[in-house]
C-alpha cells in the first residue's frame, strides 16, 4: 500500500484547497521551509495547534480520553465519538469491514510518485466494492462541507487509484463542533475530479504566478511571496473614500497582511533566538502563565481555608463546558416538560453586550 509516510516534499491532500487557488504556494512553501526549520523546533502556535490535534487522534484511534490534558478536550472527545459512531451506523458498517487508519496513498505520474494524502480513517466494505473516508477535524476551523472539500476528494483520488474496485466513495467529517453532510461520490465522479487535480499537480511544477485570496490564511510560503509583499506596498484610497463595494477586498487584504505581519515577527523572533544581538534595538521577552490543575484537589484543599463563600468568588464557571456536559448526558434522563437538557442553565444565565467585532461573513 503506502510507499512510507514521507511527504518527500510532494503536494498532499491537507493542501489542496489552497492550490487549487494558487500553484505557486507549493513552491514558496518549500522555499519557506528551510528558513523556517528552527521554528518547528522552536514550537510556535501551529505546532502546539498540531499537538492538540494529534492528541486528539490518538484518543479516537485508542478509544480513551484518558491521555487528553484538559476537561474540554474530553468533551470533545466524547461528541466527536458520538457522532462518528451515529456516522458509522448510518453508513452501515459490518464487524468484517476493513479499517485503515493514517495510511499514507500516492498518487503516480506512470511510475514516479507525484502526490499523496494519509486519510484518518477509511472503512472499506467486505465486498470492496463500498468506501467511508473520514477526517477528524477537532479545532475550531470550519471546513468545507464534504461535497466540495477538496482534501477528502483528493482522498478518494488516491483510494481509488489504489482500489480499482470501489465504487462508492462517501465522504464525511467529524467534528465536535460543527455537523457535516455527508457525501456519496461514485468512481465516475472521482476519476472527473482526478483530471483537475493532476491539471493542478501539473502548475505547481512550473513557474505560475502566486494569487492571492482567502486561502493565503494558510500558506506556508507568505513569507517570501512576492505577491503579498506587493500587496502590504500598495497604497489604497482612505477607508472614507472608498466606494463600499470595494470595502470587502481591502478587509480581506487587511486580514492577509495581520497573518503577513505574524509571519514575519515570527521570524525575527527566530532570528534573535539564535543570536541575540542580531536584530538592534529587539529583544525577546518570554511571557508566563500560571495555569491551577486538578479543580477537585485544589478545591479540598483551599475551600477549607478560605471557606466556602470566598472560594465560589475566586471561581469562574464557564457555560460553554457546563452546555457540552449537559449535552453528554443520556437524552432519557430529560422526559417530560423537561425535554431541552440546555434549559437546565438559562434560568442562571445573563447576557451582556460586548463590543462589537467585525467578522467576515461565512458562506
Ligand atoms: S501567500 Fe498566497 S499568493 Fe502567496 S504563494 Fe501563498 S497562497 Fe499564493
Amino acid at each position: 500500500m503506502a510507499l512510507d509516510d514521507n511527504r518527500d516534499s510532494l503536494p498532499s491532500a491537507s493542501a489542496v484547497t489552497r492550490l487549487m487557488k494558487c500553484a505557486a504556494s507549493h513552491r514558496m512553501t518549500l522555499k519557506a521551509r528551510a528558513m523556517r526549520q528552527e521554528a518547528e523546533e522552536h514550537g510556535g502556535k501551529n505546532q502546539q495547534y498540531r499537538e492538540k490535534g494529534n492528541a486528539m487522534h490518538e484518543a479516537i484511534f485508542k478509544q480513551s480520553a484518558a491521555d487528553l490534558e484538559t476537561d474540554q478536550d474530553r468533551m470533545d472527545y466524547s461528541k466527536i465519538m458520538r457522532r462518528f459512531r451515529d456516522f458509522l451506523g448510518g453508513w452501515g458498517a459490518q464487524d468484517d469491514d476493513m479499517i485503515i487508519r493514517e495510511e499514507r496513498f500516492w498518487l503516480h505520474q506512470e511510475i514516479e510518485p507525484i502526490f499523496s494524502g494519509r486519510p484518518d480513517y477509511i472503512r472499506i466494505s467486505p465486498n470492496r466494492q463500498r468506501a467511508a473516508i473520514v477526517e477528524f477535524k477537532s479545532l475550531w476551523n470550519k471546513e468545507d462541507e464534504p461535497r466540495e472539500n477538496n482534501q477528502l476528494w483528493s482522498q478518494a483520488v488516491l483510494l481509488a487509484e489504489e482500489d480499482p474496485g470501489i465504487k462508492e466513495f462517501t465522504l464525511q467529517i467529524v467534528s465536535p463542533h460543527y455537523t457535516y453532510t455527508a457525501h456519496l461520490a461514485t468512481r465516475d465522479e472521482v476519476l472527473d475530479y482526478e483530471v483537475g487535480l493532476r491539471v493542478m499537480l501539473t502548475l505547481t511544477q512550473v513557474d505560475t504566478p502566486p494569487l492571492t485570496g482567502d486561502h493565503c490564511k494558510h500558506c506556508g510560503g507568505m513569507l517570501i511571496c512576492p505577491a503579498i509583499a506587493k500587496e502590504a506596498a500598495i497604497k489604497s484610497e482612505h477607508p472614507s473614500e472608498l466606494d463600499l463595494k470595494n470595502a470587502p477586498k481591502l478587509l480581506e487584504r487587511l486580514e492577509r497582511m495581520a497573518k503577513y505581519i505574524e509571519e514575519v515577527r515570527n521570524y525575527y523572533k527566530l532570528v534573535i533566538a539564535k543570536d541575540p544581538l542580531a536584530v538592534p534595538g529587539w529583544k525577546i521577552v518570554e511571557k508566563q502563565m500560571r495555569l491551577l490543575k486538578s479543580p477537585m484537589k485544589i478545591r479540598d484543599a483551599i475551600m477549607p481555608v478560605i471557606g466556602e463563600k470566598a472560594f465560589w468568588n475566586a471561581v469562574s464557571v464557564s457555560i460553554t463546558k457546563l452546555e457540552a456536559a449537559i449535552d453528554g448526558l443520556d437524552k432519557g434522563l430529560f422526559d417530560g416538560d423537561n425535554k431541552n437538557p440546555k434549559k437546565l442553565l438559562e434560568p442562571f444565565i445573563t447576557v451582556k453586550t460586548q463590543e462589537a467585532s467585525l467578522v467576515k461573513e461565512k458562506k
